[in-house]
């Protein structure tokens, strides 16, 4: 086992979706190769939470990760994103791999982010199920915009 089917068949989750929906969240990957980043969307494409595993990740990592494809969100302080390690141990593959085997994962969960009381138009992050892509919108929208893309169509 590689570590993105680590990642894949171990670290899946599902739960519902908080905040925005009674739907159930399921996890999308967005990047898969040298670190793969993973978002929990929910099925009106509400992102929960967005993590970043790789052999060795920081905050940092995550919050240019965030920077770059949800910027419009505003910045992510450091101490909103958290950091651990996962073991086989913990994973329940022991003796499938090799002894020193971990997998750092940088989360940030989008419940934590303070917001101004519960204004329902307030900046927040989905996922387009469509193109696959994060986008930042009005929480009482969610809708992403595919203006001035040829046919409407996706990349
Ligand atoms: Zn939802
Ligand atoms: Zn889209």
């Amino acid at each position: 086992m590689d570590s993105q089917q680590i990642i894949e068949n171990y670290l899946k989750s599902d739960g519902r979706c908080y905040g925005h929906c009674d739907g159930m969240a399921e996890m999308v990957f967005l990047e898969k190769g040298r670190r793969t980043v993973s978002c929990m969307a929910c099925p009106g494409g509400y992102v929960s939470r967005v993590v970043m595993y790789a052999p060795e990740v920081d905050p940092a990592d995550l919050q240019e990760f965030l920077a770059a494809s949800a910027g419009a969100i505003g910045p992510v302080g450091e101490e909103e994103i958290r950091v651990a390690t996962r073991h086989p141990w913990d994973l329940g593959i022991e003796g499938q791999v090799k002894e020193d085997f971990a997998i750092r994962q940088a989360y940030w969960t989008q419940n934590y982010r303070k917001t101004k009381a519960d204004n329902p138009s307030r900046k927040a992050l989905f996922l387009c199920r469509d193109c696959n892509e994060l986008f930042v919108s009005p929480l009482n929208e969610g809708v992403h915009s595919h203006a001035g893309q040829a046919n409407g169509g996706r990349r």
